[in-house]
């Protein structure tokens, strides 16, 4: 019987992403495929994360967007390496994207690198790029039954970070509800409200990273 073409595909990207972990296991270099809805604010924590971390490690991006440059020149603007890729159209990120990305993103001497991969919640989480951990951003502008309409992304995240905290006084969206649907998928997962715009929780979010590059270091 034939296989079905859609596993073939995410077949031959497994083996792509395996051959890129090793890579960035041997380097001891720490990696986050960055995933959420358009307009979560993606881009909005990691200008904030690399601006507030910059004295404490090198850190780069992969951005990925469907059309123009504008998120890679705000992360540009931090001081950060950064490539953009282009997917005209494609709706996700995929192994071989990266790849290619990586040829013009040298990661001797790096710390960190951010993937950010298209707004959408459903295919990106289907498609390894390699990263040490998928990390889920959702805002509060938006339902907080996401985690249970987009369960795969929840299931498999290390962290949903919650975002726009700010505005929560204006908005119909349950903290608590949000969380309580995303630990029924994943009882490990990191929880944590953030705002990118007054800086509320960021700490936590740094302190999660400090964390997790100290546990890569002693891995590699
Ligand atoms: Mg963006
Ligand atoms: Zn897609």
């Amino acid at each position: 019987m034939e296989t079905p073409l859609a596993y073939n595909i995410l077949d031959a990207n497994d083996k792509i992403a395996a051959d890129l972990r090793a890579d960035f296991a041997a380097r001891g270099l720490l990696v986050f495929n960055l995933i959420s809805s358009p307009g979560a604010g993606k881009t909005a924590l990691l200008e904030r994360t690399l601006a507030d971390l910059k004295k404490e490690f090198a850190m780069a991006v992969i951005e990925g967007d469907l059309q123009t440059d504008n998120d890679a020149r705000r992360i540009a603007a931090t001081g950060a390496k950064v490539v953009q890729i282009n997917t005209g159209g494609g709706c996700h990120l995929d192994a071989a994207l990266v790849r290619t990305a990586l040829e013009e993103l040298p990661l001797d001497g790096l710390d960190i690198l951010f993937i950010e991969n298209v707004g959408n919640l459903v295919c990106p989480v289907e498609f390894d790029c390699g990263e040490d951990g998928k990390i889920a951003l959702l805002s509060v502008t938006e339902g907080d039954d996401k985690p249970e309409k987009y369960p795969l992304l929840f299931h498999l995240a290390r962290v949903m970070l919650l975002n726009k905290i700010d505005l929560l006084p204006h908005v119909d969206f349950s903290l608590e509800r949000a969380e309580r649907f995303a630990r029924l998928l994943n009882a490990g997962l990191r929880v944590l409200p953030v705002s990118c715009r007054s800086g509320e929780g960021l700490e936590a979010w740094y302190d999660y990273l400090r964390e997790a590059r100290r546990v890569k270091l002693t891995q590699s």
